[in-house]
């Protein structure tokens, strides 16, 4: 009989903290900047420098835990990473391994199977790295510090996952927690969120873990499922022929679709940590606690709940809308506005969803503000434009945040509210349409869609439809 596998998965997640200062320093968090801008004799590892830690760090690291069902370390204290690349002017990280801020929480997701809990088994703050540019042309690498010394939480799941979907609908579920807090807009494409995939695999039944190998380099959701597929078949495929799987950590070419092996897996020993004399360790007190735990924003649990009883809109709308948090914020923020729930919630359930999706966007990337789709709203519903232009002014809006009040005038898109003028066009629509007409007169309902398609037409699409419709049936 066929072996049957699990595969066993748990995750690194980095997250890149949104502070406008570095961990140690106060030199921007800015991304991009000239080579080497943001930088200081702290983050470049000048000799005789002396780190200080950014409270907002420690703030964020604690909010995310929280969120997360941990238990905050009351003495907690930063550790040096040992290690030499030239991305890294220290010769040393600065992380924690023996004290982490945060452990033993967790995270429930959705499964096919219902709901189910992935353990956290902890999160501690470090600087990141400088970053290393290699130039072809030149043969030579350059390194760029602005990103040295810039603050990441790392959070260290417990091997709880079993398959690419689990991976994914827990890297939602922390994205989302993470973006209601604030504490970072977590791009995979730009790296503020970046994942390492540890799998193994284990005959169906057995206790003991296989060997794991860790992925880098995954910076898509769809890179992430691709390659949890593929290392699972590679490792059952060196099963299965009788040799055995290395502990290593690979790095993942989406575009070949194959992984190959970078180096060994060190482990912890290897990196000779010791705690970092030149910090002070950090003592949580009960009433800051108290104090954090009160500052926790209402996540989307919270304001599924209360969307359901302040705003009469359906319950896939609320889904929809809470699934991001500058969604639910231009949502709230808009309705305060113009005080019209459904007609908000329209506007973003079904223009702003097909642009999202048409201009390949996230809704982190929306632009337009709520003044000026509450604004669009309230043209609409005077009348001042008629629903086609309206989707004409809102698809512009998306695009470029224009006021739509001053869009509307200047292109002329206002509803044409000349009786007279509109009496003239459907007279000549009906002296032109003799067949349609008499398909009217004989019963035919269709028709007079036609003849108001055509009015419209006349008209340049400003005209109200729901009155030339009447007009028309006045005159027939
Ligand atoms: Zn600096």
């Amino acid at each position: 009989m066929k072996k049957q596998y699990e595969t066993v998965i748990g995750l690194e997640v980095h997250v890149e903290l949104a502070t406008k200062t570095k961990i140690f320093c106060a030199c921007s968090t800015a991304f991009g900047g000239a080579p080497n801008t943001h930088t200081c004799p702290v983050c470049t590892g000048m000799p005789g420098t002396l780190p200080v830690l950014n409270k907002q760090v420690l703030e964020y690291a604690v909010a995310v835990g929280l969120a997360m069902n941990c238990e905050i370390t009351r003495y907690c204290k930063f550790d040096r990473k040992n290690y030499f690349y030239p991305d890294n002017p220290q010769n040393y990280q600065i992380s924690q391994l023996y004290l982490p801020i945060c452990r033993n929480g967790y995270v429930e997701i959705e499964t096919e199977e219902g709901k189910k809990k992935v353990g956290i088994h902890e999160i501690h703050m470090e600087e990141d790295a400088g970053k290393l540019i290699h130039d072809e042309w030149e043969g030579c690498s350059l390194v760029d510090y602005n990103r040295s010394g810039v603050p990441l939480i790392e959070i260290v799941s417990e091997p709880d996952m079993r398959d690419a979907k689990e991976v994914i609908a827990y890297l939602e579920k922390l994205r989302m927690m993470i973006q209601y807090l604030g504490a970072s807009d977590c791009k995979l494409q730009e790296g503020s969120m970046r994942a390492d995939v540890n799998l193994s695999v284990r005959e169906v039944g057995t206790e003991a873990f296989g060997t794991r190998t860790e992925m880098k380099n995954l910076n898509s959701f769809r890179a992430i499922s691709r390659a949890i597929e593929g290392e699972r078949e590679r490792q059952i495929e060196l099963l299965e022929a009788g040799n055995a799987v290395i502990q290593e950590t690979r790095r993942w070419d989406d575009a070949k679709g194959e992984s190959y092996a970078m180096r060994s897996k060190e482990d912890a020993q290897d990196y000779r940590y010791f705690p970092d004399p030149d910090l002070p360790p950090i003592e949580v007190d009960e009433s800051w606690l108290e104090e954090m735990k009160a500052k926790q924003p209402e996540f989307r649990e919270g304001k599924m709940k209360r969307y359901k009883e302040e705003y009469d809109i359906p319950e896939y709308d609320i889904e929809i809308i809470t699934a991001s948090k500058c969604m639910a914020d231009l949502f709230e923020e808009t309705v305060k506005l113009c005080g019209q729930p459904k007609k908000v919630s329209n506007w973003l359930m079904v223009e702003t969803l097909r642009l999202l999706k048409e201009r390949g966007m996230e809704p982190e990337d929306i632009r337009f503000s709520p003044s000026n789709l509450a604004k669009l709203i309230r043209l609409a519903d005077e009348k001042v434009i008629n629903s086609s232009v309206a989707k004409e002014v809102f698809e512009a809006m998306f695009d470029n945040d224009m006021d739509p009040e001053k869009y509307v005038e200047e292109k002329g898109l206002k509803t044409v509210c000349d009786e007279g003028a509109l009496k003239k066009a459907v007279e000549e629509v009906i002296a032109a349409n003799p067949k349609s007409v008499e398909d009217y007169r004989n019963g035919k309902e269709k028709a007079i869609g036609f003849l108001v398609g055509q009015t419209m037409k006349a008209m340049k699409g400003k005209a109200d439809p729901g009155k030339v419709n009447e007009m028309l049936r006045g005159m027939l």
